[in-house]
């Protein structure tokens, strides 16, 4: 799929352009040769024809060379050419700590459990028993058995999933800010957020359980830590 859906099935939903040239791809060239990040070309997709939602990816197997793309929204929304670079330097960062092919050996991991947990559960037969299937055992049943059984376990291992990945973030956003993009960051993410109608204000724990992203006040405090601690290494 990393490969065939870039190539093949997201050009039939949206129009992937290149970056013209200009300040935003001269910085963003910059940034990825000064941090090493392997790119390719830069692209920039029609964000903007379905919704307002608006981010940066990057394509491309882990060990190969990768497409930055840029929402067209992103740039449109952003006030200058440093709030979208900002962006970039967190997505970079994920790619900087392996985050991406860390979550997918992990995805793997997670699905491979669950199937290998199926073959054995749809062979017992005490579980069709207890729910009163004696004489047959059609496999529809067990599937749906399965699934219920499965939901109590899967939670938590979607809170843990969430942990990590919200874990992630935060690495991401302390890379941004210690390339010195804390503050374009922070106006960035507000933007983000107003313009894909995120939600207000959200307890933590809520969060925490339901959000495999920080939400926008956790990631801005975060932020504000981590250009606090690079000011006080720098008085040192
Ligand atoms: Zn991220």
């Amino acid at each position: 799929m990393i490969i065939i859906y870039p190539k093949f099935i997201q050009p039939l939903f949206n129009k992937l352009t290149p970056l013209e040239d200009g300040e935003l791809k001269t910085d963003v060239e910059a940034l990825a040769a000064q941090e090493k990040f392997p790119l390719d070309k830069l692209f920039v997709i029609d964000g903007s024809k379905r919704s307002s939602h608006s981010n940066a990816y990057f394509l491309g197997l882990p060990w190969g060379s990768k497409q930055i793309v840029i929402y067209d929204t992103l740039i449109a929304q952003s006030k200058n050419v440093k709030e979208v670079v900002a962006v970039l330097g967190h997505e970079i960062g994920h790619w900087y700590l392996s985050h991406t092919t860390k979550l997918l050996v992990i995805n793997q991991a997670h699905i491979f459990s669950i199937f290998t947990l199926f073959s054995a559960f749809v062979k017992n037969k005490s579980l069709y028993n207890s729910f009163g299937f004696y004489n047959e055992y059609p496999i529809l049943i067990g599937f749906m058995l399965f699934g219920d059984v499965l939901k109590p376990t899967d939670a938590v291992v979607g809170f843990l999933m969430n942990l990590l990945s919200r874990t992630y973030e935060y690495q991401a956003d302390a890379y941004a800010t210690k390339l010195g993009y804390g503050k374009e960051l922070k106006v960035s993410l507000i933007t983000l957020h107003k313009e894909n109608l995120s939600a207000l204000n959200v307890d933590w724990l809520y969060s925490a359980y339901s959000y495999n992203h920080p939400h926008l006040t956790e990631r801005i405090n975060y932020i504000d830590e981590v250009e606090q601690e690079l000011k006080l290494k720098k008085k040192e």
